[in-house]
């Protein structure tokens, strides 16, 4: 039977195909859902408090909401530090969509800064001018949500420093980056940060099919947080407005959601956890790999700030398009009817459609839209063999000499 890669689409892919990422699900975890599914509880209950206890003793954290999905984390994230009409955030342009709709859906304004060019980060630079430009019109940002790109953290010292002196909260989206150390702290520890979250899609370095979560060491936060989650209901009596009717009564305090994840997907995410040290080594090793084995050729690879340790959720290549006698499109077309599962990470956010409705427009954030022109996700996952990296290196020398 061939397999079925969802993150390609439900393209029946051929046997010999190699996506760009891939989970990888061993017995025990098996074992851990099937365990559960006999159990009492199938939607949130013990799996979850076990799943939360380990990422956030993993991290260093003090509260962890386990979340349908890093969408979901990243919306109540927003709410939380009390995101809403009339405020604005800025993210990165290099991103998921999500890490800006989140913006909107607080129906505040969503504004980016542009990329550094060796990181694909957001650029501290460029966050200090506009800060200071932003200060003089008085329209500061309320939250900013710094990416840690492919795995590797942002600057946080300088993004915290900053956010002291300007009076704005900030929620890592370490989409990428569990796993990943900054100044040899876990990602997660929310020492820089107010809130970081985190997603478990099959792509990203540990998955519970669907999933996300937030972190915190804020306790008014964490309780604003499972508010939220869950239809802005407390069964807490000292949280309620006047006296409790009895056992069976709470209160809905503000408008919440549903965004609670299953016991089956949390067993998952708790088995993963106890890999995610192995999953992170195996990416290095790779990464390392395609280091040695790419360094001849007309690209620009991944460059690592001295002070991250990277998840290597991506590992992403820019062509030399000057030194290349093919476009682009051409080599990525090339890969992909070659086998080679490449991605491109990401199409910047404002010049989506949806996005220039705002005003924002091509030319406006010239370093990711450069990045862009150049940039391919090559294959990179825990059950990437040897072998098959080397076809994916194969191939593109064949493309790029
Ligand atoms: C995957 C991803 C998200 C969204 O995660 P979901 O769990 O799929 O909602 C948000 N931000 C970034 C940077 C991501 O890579």
């Amino acid at each position: 039977m061939a397999k079925r890669f969802p993150i390609i689409g439900y393209v029946e892919a051929m046997s010999d195909y190699i996506p760009y990422g891939y989970q990888d699900i061993n017995q025990e975890d098996i074992d851990a859902v099937i365990t559960v599914l006999h159990s009492d509880w199938i939607t949130q209950g013990p799996a979850i408090e076990r799943f939360e206890q380990a990422v956030a003793n993993y991290c260093g954290v003090k509260y962890a909401v386990a979340v349908s999905s890093a969408t979901a984390a990243l919306h109540i994230a927003c709410l939380a530090a009390s995101l809403g009409e009339g405020d604005i955030l800025w993210t990165s342009p290099n991103t998921f969509v999500a890490s800006a709709n989140c913006g909107l859906y607080c129906n505040a304004k969503v504004d980016f800064i542009d990329i550094d060019s060796n990181t694909y980060n957001l650029s501290i630079d460029e966050l200090e001018s506009k800060l200071a430009e932003a200060e003089k019109q008085g329209c500061l940002p309320k939250v900013l949500i710094p990416v840690h790109f492919a795995g590797q953290s942002c600057e946080m010292e300088k993004i915290a420093a900053l956010s002291q002196q300007y009076g704005f909260k900030v929620i890592e989206d370490a989409s990428h980056a569990i796993g990943g150390s900054y100044q040899k702290k876990t990602v997660g520890s929310c020492q820089f940060s107010d809130i970081t979250v985190f997603s478990f899609h099959p792509v990203k370095i540990i998955t519970t099919g669907e999933g996300g979560m937030v972190l915190t060491n804020q306790e008014k936060l964490y309780q604003r947080l499972i508010r939220l989650r869950s239809h802005g209901i407390t069964r807490n009596p000292d949280l309620m407005q006047g006296e409790s009717h009895g056992s069976w009564y709470y209160q809905q305090l503000e408008l919440g959601f549903n965004y609670r994840m299953t016991d089956i997907q949390a067993a998952l995410g708790a088995s993963q956890m106890q890999r995610l040290d192995e999953f992170v080594e195996r990416r290095w090793f790779l990464a390392n790999r395609y280091n040695q084995l790419l360094q001849d050729l007309p690209l620009m690879l991944p460059w690592q700030h001295p002070d991250t340790y990277s998840s290597w959720h991506l590992y992403v290549i820019r062509l030399k398009l000057d030194k290349i006698k093919k476009t682009h499109r051409q080599v990525f077309e090339e890969l992909r009817s070659a086998g080679i599962g490449v991605s491109l990470h990401y199409i910047p956010v404002h010049i989506q459609p949806y996005y220039q409705k705002f005003g924002f427009k091509l030319g406006h954030f010239p370093q990711v839209e450069k990045y862009y022109k150049e940039a391919i996700s090559i294959p990179i996952y825990y059950g990437l063999d040897e072998e098959s990296q080397d076809r994916v290196v194969a191939s593109l020398r064949e493309r790029l000499i």
